[in-house]
């Protein structure tokens, strides 16, 4: 056939498909490389496949792809040495493009066209979104097959002849249009795309050569500059790998970010295909924590950074690749999450994390636990978020209380059910979520025999939610959310008996001692005697509903709304019956034991501080009277 030069029609029913790919893809005219490269790497593979089932019997020589730009010139040469094609191929794989109605397709998917590209035969002619002239030139591996030369200035119609090319594979020119060669007929420009898209193809890609510092200027050496690695660690066996190679692949992702903390290598051949290794990355700074930090690849050759349809929201805080065939390109956003495949691989990969998790929760406890401020968050909001991963945290979460020890839940609930059962048969968990402003709560529960959980972390107002919820007959309470005899009542308490009316005359005694601005309700109690005298605390559900109004809930009608306090007036201390004996002139001592409790509360500040203070000096130096100031 390839005798002369034919002339004819590229088949596609459109007018012209050239504008068409120009214009919808604008955006994202880059991919060309990716597409024109992984044609090469695919003719490589393919001739490997041949040679291994003994199809192809030559030298397979030493299988490579070469990116080669002429700056001068405007072109761009990719370069295989991989199966080539005869004319016969030329023309059905090259002229006849697959589908017969591409102008009614890529009119309905323009949106999607960049992912579109290279699963419906379109990958070559991307190249025309660069180029004004293409040429092809080619040999088949097979026997007595001739070369065969093809081009194309971007018009609908091919010329296609005979070639001159002496060795097997493929070369592709790009004459580069001068609108495009301002961008990628730039050294620079083509080795950042290379990195960005080529870096882990399974083939190696040169571009150039090595450069070398000589003389104080740099020059090129002989070795050639291959841009990638072809076997990076997610395509290998998890057994052959040492720690090292994880932690290189991670260096070698994200050069700038600490070691992380450990990693999960997914490997899955049915239902779907996925190979990838995430990692949980070491979170300097909990706010500031980056999502898309996941690469997706297709048969080693990147796709996007964009998974967040691909992987749970909570899965995009970790790091990592995946590699999957199986996940659709040539879909719009919303179809993804609906699409089958997606919810299965999204479902697998958040099994895999649990049971990376909960390996390490059984294997190596004392690692895990060293860890577990690191990883908290991260698990919270898994829990939160997902339910079914919600089910299998409650296995590996752990509880830390203020004294830095950890506890799985079961066997926290088992250390404390004993002491803090309440009357109502709930085991109450209590925490602290500033072990210095809770100071003094804290060492009161510790010396009633409780113990208290820290819960400092941004999601624990939501996760104490969560657990009490999940977890059968439980409660959790502030440690400062009542008195400590109060936090777990084991039966009612009887409670002073007041008239209605020294109930006001109390009320309005202790409110008017108390700062404005917020609410107070004043209750009387009787709490032993060497109990303090007044308590100031705070509503556990009310003070949990601002947090979480305040985290932006949407529940603003709680945030906006005062401040509210229990404040308990112990009738049986000492000084309370005296104040309350002697109202009329015990004004400075209703202040003191006032501000003695707003102080442990960590509410006494400014001016009210100063005057505390003073009067506390005040009051000692009256009480020690070698002290007083002379006359
Ligand atoms: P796709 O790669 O998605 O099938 P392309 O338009 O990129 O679509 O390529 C069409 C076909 O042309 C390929 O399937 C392959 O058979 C052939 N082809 C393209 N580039 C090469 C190459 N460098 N070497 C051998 N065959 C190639």
């Amino acid at each position: 056939m390839a005798t002369k030069t034919l002339k004819g029609q590229i088949g596609v029913t459109t007018e012209n498909i050239f504008p068409v790919i120009k214009q919808f893809l604008y955006s994202d005219h880059e991919i060309f490389l990716r597409e024109l490269v992984a044609n090469a790497v695919d003719a490589s593979q393919k001739l490997k496949a041949l040679a291994s089932s003994g199809e192809f019997k030559g030298e397979l020589g030493d299988l490579k792809v070469q990116i080669k730009l002429d700056e001068g010139k405007k072109t761009l040469k990719i370069i295989d040495n991989g199966i080539g094609m005869t004319e016969e191929e030329v023309d059905k794989y090259i002229n006849q493009i697959a589908f017969s109605s591409a102008g009614e397709f890529l009119e309905k998917y323009k949106d999607q066209m960049s992912s579109i590209i290279g699963h419906f035969g379109l990958g070559f002619y991307s190249a025309f979104m660069v180029a004004d002239k293409v040429t092809i030139e080619t040999l088949s591996w097979k026997e007595g097959a001739k070369a065969v030369k093809w081009s194309c200035d971007g018009s609908p119609e091919y010329s296609m002849g005979e070639g001159k090319k002496e060795d097997r594979g493929t070369t592709i020119t790009l004459h580069l249009d001068d609108e495009s060669a301002k961008e990628f007929g730039n050294k620079g420009r083509i080795e950042q795309l290379l990195n960005k898209y080529c870096k882990f193809m399974p083939v190696p890609v040169t571009f150039g050569k090595k450069t070398e510092w000589k003389d104080g200027k740099s020059v090129e050496t002989d070795e050639d500059n291959v841009i990638n690695s072809i076997d990076p660690v997610w395509t290998r066996t998890p057994s052959e790998l040492k720690d090292e190679d994880y932690l290189n692949f991670y260096k070698a992702l994200y050069p700038m970010e600490e070691d992380p903390m450990f990693w999960i290598h997914l490997n899955v051949d049915y239902p779907f295909n996925l190979t990838g290794v995430l990692y949980f990355p070491k979170i300097k700074e909990r706010m500031s924590i980056d999502k898309n930090k996941i690469q997706l690849f297709c048969n080693q050759m990147f796709v996007t950074d964009h998974v967040d349809n691909i992987v749970p929201d909570f899965l995009t805080l970790l790091h990592g690749v995946i590699d999957s065939p199986d996940i659709p390109l040539n879909v719009s956003r919303s179809y993804l999450q609906s699409d089958a495949n997606v919810k299965k691989i999204s479902t697998y990969i958040t099994k895999k994390v649990a049971d990376r998790l909960e390996d390490i929760f059984k294997e190596q406890r004392s690692q895990f636990e060293q860890k577990w401020d690191n990883i908290k968050l991260f698990i919270e909001y898994g829990m939160l978020s997902d339910e079914k991963f919600a089910g299998r945290g409650l296995g590996f979460a752990l509880l830390k209380n203020t004294e830095g020890k950890y506890f799985s839940l079961e066997d926290y609930r088992k250390g404390i059910e004993g002491a803090q059962t309440d009357k109502d048969k709930k085991v109450v968990y209590l925490y602290a979520t500033d072990v210095d402003a809770q100071y003094s709560f804290i060492e009161a529960a510790k010396n009633k025999g409780y113990d208290v959980l820290l819960m400092d972390c941004e999601l624990d107002s939501h996760f104490v939610n969560l657990l009490e919820q999940k977890i059968k007959d439980c409660r959790f309470a502030r440690v400062d959310s009542d008195t400590v005899d109060n936090l777990i009542p084991t039966q009612d308490k009887v409670k002073p008996e007041l008239s209605e009316d020294d109930k006001k005359a109390l009320d309005s005694l202790f409110k008017s001692a108390l700062p404005e601005g917020n609410e107070y309700q004043i209750e009387a109690e009787n709490l032993g005697e060497t109990a303090a005298p007044v308590l100031i605390t705070q509503n556990e559900f009310m003070r949990r509903w601002r947090e979480m109004s305040a985290m932006g809930g949407g529940m603003n009608f709680y945030g906006e709304m005062p401040q509210s306090y229990n404040v308990k007036v112990n009738m049986e201390n000492p000084l309370v019956a005296k104040i309350w004996a002697d109202r009329e002139n015990t004004e400075e001592l209703l202040h003191q034991v006032i501000d003695l409790a707003l102080l442990s509360n960590g509410m006494l500040k400014g001016k009210a501080l100063s005057e505390f203070i003073a009067r506390s000096q005040s009051l000692l130096s009256c009480s020690n009277p070698e002290k007083q100031p002379r006359p």
